[in-house]
């Protein structure tokens, strides 16, 4: 049975962020075969509707005002309403991001609907799709189908690879102007915490410190090996409490959730609320002094050692691969 997907276009900074090709790589599943359309909600946003199509959406429908240049779950969830019930999709997938994860269940209490959220894994199995999403923080999975009505999801952001990009690829693109009205909330201003380099829920390599790094300036040569890989720096719940980093980089239970290729960890116990953020992350190094420590359990490669050796051998050893 072929269906009619909605997937929503995540914009920051006037860029699409990753996640929104892995949402039309799901949609596509998803649709079986129908029609995949993606939605940009904005100000300006139209010129980003190319690259859409470049990674499979069929269809593209943006939704502009001046009041949805910042997110707001008021003036997203008019905009998206109106375009449901517009397109009256069958299936909707949306990120797993701090947009996506505010915003979703917000629409899918709206439409009296079901939401699977934070699937890791989508596929058609004895005539059913199939969504595969962790439960108690990581430690086990459970896969879910939707029996009846619509087939809403948020897909964990680095999980579901994005189809091959086809820059041959165009589509219709057509507008919907939407009123928006009683915006309960106005941002005035909006500040960055961590407004450099790679975005943490989103780097395909995460350096991540913590208590072991000591101090702020621990955190440089994490940095710089970042650098090196084009990675992000990530941060243990134990180095942002001892203010040597900021909250924003927390990974865990409490912190974001990361799925890197190459998640190092360095100077990090290893505790079950640090590993619900990371333990699925594809490759994990472990870099600690204490060789008992619960982190090198679910390491791929564990490195006994003192981070402050081990980190700048790394940096050093990876600059010279890339020259
Ligand atoms: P520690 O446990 O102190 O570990 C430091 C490690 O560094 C040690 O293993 C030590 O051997 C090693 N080390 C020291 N010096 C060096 C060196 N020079 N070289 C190499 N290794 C060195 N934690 C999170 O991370 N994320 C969360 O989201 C989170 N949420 C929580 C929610 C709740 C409700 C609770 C109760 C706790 C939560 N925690 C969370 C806290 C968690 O339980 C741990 O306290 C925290 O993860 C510990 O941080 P850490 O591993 O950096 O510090």
């Amino acid at each position: 049975m072929s269906r009619k997907v909605l997937v929503l276009g995540e914009v920051r900074d006037q860029q699409l962020r990753n996640v929104s090709f892995e949402a039309i790589a799901a949609g596509k599943t998803i649709s079986e075969g129908g029609e995949v359309v993606a939605v940009l909600v904005g100000e300006n946003v139209a010129s980003l509707t190319s690259e859409l199509f470049h990674y499979g959406a069929d269809r593209v429908v943006t939704v502009e005002n001046e009041k949805l240049l910042t997110y707001t779950p008021d003036g997203y969830s008019q905009a998206l309403i109106s375009v449901i019930e517009e397109e009256k999709p069958e299936g909707i997938v949306f990120g797993h991001t701090s947009l996506g994860k505010d915003l979703s269940p917000k629409i899918a209490a709206k439409l009296n609907s079901g939401l699977i959220s934070d699937a890791t894994a989508i596929e058609i199995a004895g005539g059913n799709i199939v969504f595969t999403r962790p439960i108690y923080s990581g430690k086990a999975f459970e896969k879910k189908i939707v029996t009846d009505g619509l087939i809403f999801a948020t897909i964990r952001p680095n999980n579901i690879n994005p189809l091959k990009k086809d820059e041959t690829k165009t589509g219709e693109t057509s507008s919907l102007s939407v009123e928006i009205k009683d915006l309960r909330t106005i941002v005035k201003e909006v500040v960055r915490k961590a407004s450099e380099g790679v975005d943490l829920s989103e780097a395909k390599v995460v350096i991540a410190g913590g208590r072991g790094v000591k101090s702020e300036e621990g955190f440089e040569p994490l940095k710089e090996l970042a650098n090196v890989l084009g990675g992000a720096v990530g941060a243990s719940r134990g180095a942002c409490d001892a203010d040597y980093c900021d909250y924003s980089l927390q990974i865990g239970q409490t912190g974001k959730v990361v799925t890197p290729d190459l998640y190092i960890a360095c100077g990090i116990s290893g505790a079950i609320q640090h590993l619900a953020g990371m333990s699925n992350a594809k490759v994990i190094v472990a870099i600690n002094k204490d060789p008992e420590a619960n982190i090198f359990k679910v390491a791929d490669y564990g490195i006994v050692g003192d981070l402050f050796e081990v980190v700048p051998l790394l940096t050093e050893e990876f600059r010279k691969l890339q020259i």
